[in-house]
């Protein structure tokens, strides 16, 4: 081992992190730091209170006058707890939070000093746009835009600055970040789905869309990351030999949880519960060093909010433990990647889920409806719903055989399955009183026996139902889950309200029961979304076949899947759910292909670099020793040279090899990021740089990581896969 990555290792060996216990008062703990309805309760008056909580639980706005109260009991609760500056948070379309410190004291006219925070700062703040993505919605001498205060999501502590969540728009108006078109699309769902529960129970008010994550991660030791520059500036390793052992005896998955990323996990969970984010679960993944956290599932703008906030701290605790959380995609090649898994349902206000089958005929007729609505909508936007989770580290996981394909489809197990082929049967039409009871004994009134065994869990689903919710797999590790959550609800919506317009037009016009009228379109919804329906192995090539034949889109990379996002379906369907305009949509797009080329040049001029300053270099020193050893042998050997030298003379002879592939390619990918850059428009460049630059790395690498096994381990100086996934 070289004496500069022994060194490297036996200071992380050396890394102990303060002992952290579990905190077994996590009650006392949860939402300490957060401004929510119990803290409200104590702190404002009861108008405040009152108009908070219409706020949030009917969308009505915000009196100017109560604002300047919550303002000020806001700023008093921080003030108790020892802040000192106050910020609006959000999250732009670069996929990080941001956020603005303003101190809350000023001086006054009479030259003393106050602490200072109104109503004005608290709903509206106007950050200079210029430097956050735009899609070109904005022209720079146009580069105002503003914060507006989100009272759904609460107010919240972290560190000395109280953190106020809000929107993100353009002066124009148009949406600048995630959670604006995903308030928007909440609201259409609430109100798409309402109208529909008034089928079966004329009390419901309120729908809302709650949205469960599971994050995972990798930790690696600091010191270790950063002796490498494409985990430092990618997030990922751009090459590396893989470890002899990696994942193979699956010995990691549910094991025991390593002391020191145990002490971190606790820290991190502390932290969380402090930020009200209600932490549950954690455990080792199957990758070594990998690991998973899942909270309680919260209503889904609080939920995307609390993932954002936790992928922000994740980076600060791990510090204090001398690790780096990676949050890629696809850390390492070989070595399973990350997802981030999000479970999603619908409940309403009065307490039921409505993807949970109830005790009743009734209640499970209401099951069915939003069970089979919500996949008839993945059947009609599956592109849509592929591009929602489109990035340049997903690109590696789906299709990959570890994650979801690309190919979007639903698993909803076999009992079900049976459930839909019955439906499927039913008279078009009125219903005989004899099929009506044998439907709502033995088909709907079955359905809570039948899915207390359905356990059968297809891991290769992308779109999986788990018995009272569904399970979106196919989202990526880093990404802000506001993206998915607003093209599920918003598709969901427009199923909903198309179902309900086909429903009442039987009532009306043909004269059929309730019952009868909804029976007659889920029957009919079942026959035209069979295609999207899969229970088999996803990671089968004859599914791709398959797939194919059923008319399922299968876009394997970035550029490709996007494209739906700007389909004239999708500006559409957006437009009339009052969740993006035309420009909204086109923008985003924009953006997203942008971020896609950036990604991939960094990337590219990382290895460019890494393989020409780190590899070759290192090369042409183990060879020249080789040289050396061969002179020697000349000088001892004389006639016998040839035959006492033959491994050396080759392994000379295959270093010079590689390091001609790594120079020949490293030249070519240069030469196509050339072409690539000179492309005007974004499309084309996007996809030369991800069928003509991206396509070069797997060369290089294989040259590099050849090298990496030949030159002796003493002079390696990056970091090896073994000891960034084994040193703990
Ligand atoms: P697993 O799928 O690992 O067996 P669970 O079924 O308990 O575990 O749930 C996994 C995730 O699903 C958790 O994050 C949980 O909060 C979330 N979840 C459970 N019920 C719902 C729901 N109704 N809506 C959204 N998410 C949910
Ligand atoms: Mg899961």
């Amino acid at each position: 081992m070289s004496t500069l990555r022994f060194h490297a290792i036996k200071e992380s060996l050396a890394h102990t992190s303060k002992l952290v216990l579990d905190n077994d008062r996590r009650s006392e703990l949860f939402g300490q730091n957060v401004f929510n309805a119990q803290t409200m309760r104590q702190y404002l008056t009861k108008d405040a209170f009152e108009g908070v909580m219409n706020a949030i639980w009917h969308g009505k706005k915000i009196e100017r006058s109560i604002a300047d109260q919550v303002a000020s009991s806001m700023k008093d609760w921080a003030l108790s707890k020892g802040v000192t500056h106050y910020t609006h948070w959000f999250q732009p379309l670069t996929g990080a939070t941001a956020e603005k410190h303003d101190a809350f004291f000023e001086t006054s006219n009479s030259g003393l000093s106050i602490e200072k925070f109104e109503g004005s700062q608290l709903v509206q703040q106007e950050p200079d746009a210029s430097s956050f993505p735009s899609g070109g919605i904005r022209n720079t001498f146009e580069a105002r835009g503003y914060t507006a205060w989100d009272p759904t999501s609460p107010a919240f502590i972290y560190g000395t600055t109280l953190c106020i969540p809000t929107i993100f728009v353009a002066y124009t108006g148009e949406a600048l970040d995630y959670k604006t078109p995903l308030l928007r699309a909440l609201h259409a769902v609430d109100d798409a789905a309402t109208a529909v529960c008034k089928y079966f129970d004329k009390n419901v008010r309120k729908v809302t869309s709650s949205l469960g994550w599971e994050q995972e991660y990798f930790l690696v030791d600091k010191l270790l990351a950063s002796s490498r520059p494409d985990i430092i500036l990618t997030g990922r390793t751009l090459l590396g030999h893989s470890s002899a052992k990696g994942q193979q005896l699956d010995d990691h998955y549910f094991g025991s949880i390593p002391s020191r990323a145990l002490n971190f996990m606790r820290d991190l969970e502390n932290e969380c519960m402090l930020l009200g984010i209600p932490v549950k679960t954690r455990h080792n993944e199957v990758a070594p060093n990998q690991f998973e956290l899942a909270p309680i599932f919260e209503e889904a703008n609080l939920a995307v909010d609390h993932n954002s906030l936790l992928m922000d701290i994740m980076g600060r605790v791990a510090s204090r433990h001398h690790f780096k959380v990676l949050l890629h995609e696809k850390p390492f090649a070989g070595v399973n990647g990350s997802g981030k898994h999000n479970n999603w349902s619908l409940s309403t206000d009065t307490g039921v889920n409505l993807l949970a089958p109830g005790k009743t005929p009734m209640s499970n007729l209401q099951f069915l409806t939003f069970f089979i609505n919500t996949i008839k909508a993945v059947h009609e936007h599956e592109a849509l719903l592929r591009a929602a989770v489109a990035s340049t580290g997903n690109d590696h996981r789906l299709g990959a055989n570890e994650a979801p394909p690309a190919i979007i489809s639903v698993f909803i197990g076999e009992q079900l399955s049976q459930v839909l082929e019955e439906l499927e049967g039913v008279t078009k039409g009125k219903l005989s009183p004899q099929e009506k009871t044998e439907l709502k004994l033995n088909v709907v009134g079955k359905i809570p026996d039948v899915l207390l065994d359905n356990t059968d869990r297809n891991r290769t689903s992308p779109f999986a139902f788990t018995g009272n919710k569904f399970e979106f797999r196919a989202v990526g590790s880093t990404a802000n889950c506001g993206n998915p959550m607003t093209v599920l609800n918003t598709i969901v919506a427009k199923q909903l309200i198309e179902f309900k317009v086909e429903v009442d037009k039987l009532i009306d016009k043909k004269g059929l029961k309730k019952d009868e009228a909804i029976f007659n379109v889920l029957r009919e919804y079942i026959k035209s979304c069979r295609a999207i329906l899969f229970e088999g192995n996803g990671y089968d090539e004859a599914w791709r076949v398959e797939a194919e034949k059923r008319g399922l889109s299968n876009n394997k990379t970035t550029p490709e899947a996007l494209k739906a996002k700007v389909a004239p379906s999708t500006i559409k369907l957006f437009e009339e759910m009052k969740v993006m305009s035309e420009v909204e949509s086109r923008a985003r797009y924009e953006i997203e292909v942008e971020a896609y080329i950036l990604h991939i040049q960094i990337e590219s001029r990382v290895l460019g670099d890494i393989a020409r300053n780190h590899v070759v270099p290192t090369a042409v020193k183990y060879q020249n020793i080789l040289i050396e050893n061969v002179k020697g042998l000349k000088e001892i050997f004389d006639k016998k040279f040839v035959e006492v030298s033959r491994e050396q003379l080759s392994l000379i002879e295959e270093i010079s090899q590689h390091i001609a592939g790594i120079n020949a390619n490293v030249t070519k990918m240069i030469e196509e990021r050339k072409k690539a850059n000179a492309q005007s428009d974004i499309e084309k460049k996007a996809h030369d740089y991800c069928f003509n630059v991206k396509s070069i790395f797997d060369d290089i690498r294989y040259h590099c990581d050849k090298l990496e096994l030949l030159v002796d381990d003493e002079l390696w100086p990056l970091t090896k896969y073994r000891e960034l996934l084994f040193t703990r």
